[in-house]
Order: C-alpha cells, then structure tokens, then sequence
C-alpha cells in the first residue's frame, strides 16, 4: 500500500495505559476500586494489541510514576515494550520530587527512544505552573520532547485540582515553543474554563480521551471548533474505555471526512513526526 493511502486510513490513539503483565491485574483492579468501575480490557501489551486489531494503527504509552524510585523502571519497561511492538509509540514518565531529573530527560529523550513525557501533577502532587518546576519544561525543549499533562479534574473528584486550564495557560505563555498536549480537550469536566482559556495557542493539542459521554456532543463539536480541528488528536484512555465505540462517537459526528482523518490520525503523525517508514 502507498504511503498517502495508509495516511488517508491512519487512526492514532494518543492516549492508552498499560501495565507489565505481572502487575496489571493488581494495579487494573486497585484502580477499579477507586474509579468505582470496571476496565474495559485488559490493560497489558497483548491486551491492548488485541484491542487494537484492524481499529487503531499506533497507541502512544502514558505512564506515571507516583514515586521519585519508581521513574527509572517505568522508562525502561516502556522502552522496551515500544520497542518489542511498533504499534506502541512510548512516552516516559518523570517526578517533580526527584533529583536530577534532567539526566532522566535526556536519557528518555537519547537513550529510550522515547516521544515525550507525562506529567500527571493531580497524582504526582504538584501544580504544573509551580515556579520549582519550570526547568523541567525547559529541559524538554531543549531535548524536543513533548509534554502531556493531565488536564482538568480526576475520574474521582479530589481536591485542589491541580492541573486547572487556568494553570496550564501559565505555562503555555511561559513557554509558547513547547509542544504541550493536554488530554480530555484541555480539562476533565472543566470545559467552560478550558473555552476561555486555552484556544489559539499554535503548539497546543488536545486530546478527546474521557470526553464522550461527559460533555453533551453538541457543546463537544462546539468546544472542537473553538479550539480548532487543527489541535484535535484522538485519545480513548484504554482500557477504561473501548476503542470501537470511541471511534464511532469520532465518525458520527458532524466534521466532514478530512477533518474527521485530522482527528483520527493526521494531527498526531504530524506532532508525533512520526516516520512514512514505520506507514509502509
Ligand atoms: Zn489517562
């Protein structure tokens, strides 16, 4: 098959979770627990793989270390695991506690092979515009990593929120060159804040994990449009979601074929940069 022809099918998932499989089913039901739902799959490489078949071409890998010890195994098993399948596209993970984490940077950014980097600063306890933490977005572009950042609420409220729009705006101005993605279409069940926050910004992506189902289909195309199709990448947050049914909430809404194929696939190959290699 022709390059442009697989482009015009590509489906990215830019936004799945998976565990090394001697730890998923305990992780997986922990997080049930406190989600107060069940995955919708298993959440291990082959779990996802499966999930996958003939629906997605590439998922991109979002981990989170909760702990400064736990950052330099997470990046090695998702290297490794990007490495053994080339559907995974790896993101690593970092911690606002940890020491040198500019060594981390460059080793996820030269020796890992990873794409990017996960903050998940509701997790992670820390603010994402907090001033002790501004060298690490510097470091990311210097090493030309990109950032994903959770937006917005957690599944389970918790209080503070974090990562707010608000927040996320301040780093986005302090460092308009970042290439920043923000999942959930910029904030979990803060979308009113997101609309007048966070539009206009050329190196902001927002990714449409979680988001069906939450937020009406009506405010969701007009959220969409506010932020601009250009910006739009298609998340589901597997397993927590199915990929079949998040695919067609994207195909029945009202956004023509082309820019239906930016959501799904266009609008990550681009940021992802990713190979026509890696299409053939
Ligand atoms: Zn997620």
């Amino acid at each position: 098959m022709r390059n442009e022809e697989n482009e015009e099918n590509l489906i990215i998932d830019f936004h799945a979770h998976i565990y090394p499989d001697k730890i998923a089913e305990k992780v997986i039901t922990s997080l049930e627990k406190e989600y107060g739902f069940k995955a919708r799959a298993m959440g291990t490489a082959n779990g996802l793989l499966k999930s996958m078949e003939a629906l997605i071409n590439f998922s991109v890998i979002l981990p989170v270390a909760l702990h400064p010890n736990q950052v330099k195994s997470i990046n090695n098993w998702i290297s490794k695991v990007s490495q053994e399948h080339n559907e995974f596209i790896g993101f690593g993970t970092v911690h606002p506690k940890m020491k040198n984490f500019d060594e981390e940077i460059r080793r996820i950014s030269h020796d890992l092979g990873l794409y990017g980097i996960k903050l998940q600063p509701n997790e992670q306890n820390f603010y994402p515009n907090d001033e002790k933490f501004l060298k690490f977005y510097e470091y990311c572009l210097d090493f030309e990593l990109m950032v994903l950042i959770h937006a917005g609420h957690q599944m389970t409220p918790r209080t503070p929120v974090f990562s707010t729009p608000t927040r996320l705006r301040e780093v986005i101005e302090t460092f308009p060159e970042l290439l920043i993605v923000l999942p959930h279409l910029g904030g979990y069940k803060m979308w009113a804040e997101v609309e007048m926050n966070l539009s206009g910004f050329k190196n902001v992506y927002f990714d449409t994990s979680y988001v069906f189902g939450f937020l009406e289909e009506e405010k969701t195309i007009e959220l969409i449009k506010k932020l601009g199709v250009d910006h739009i990448i298609f998340g589901t947050d597997f397993p927590w979601r199915n990929h079949s049914e998040e695919l067609e909430k994207v195909n029945q809404m009202s956004f023509s074929k082309e820019e239906k194929r930016k959501i799904l696939g266009i609008n990550a190959k681009k940021i992802l940069k990713l190979d026509s290699m890696l299409l053939e």
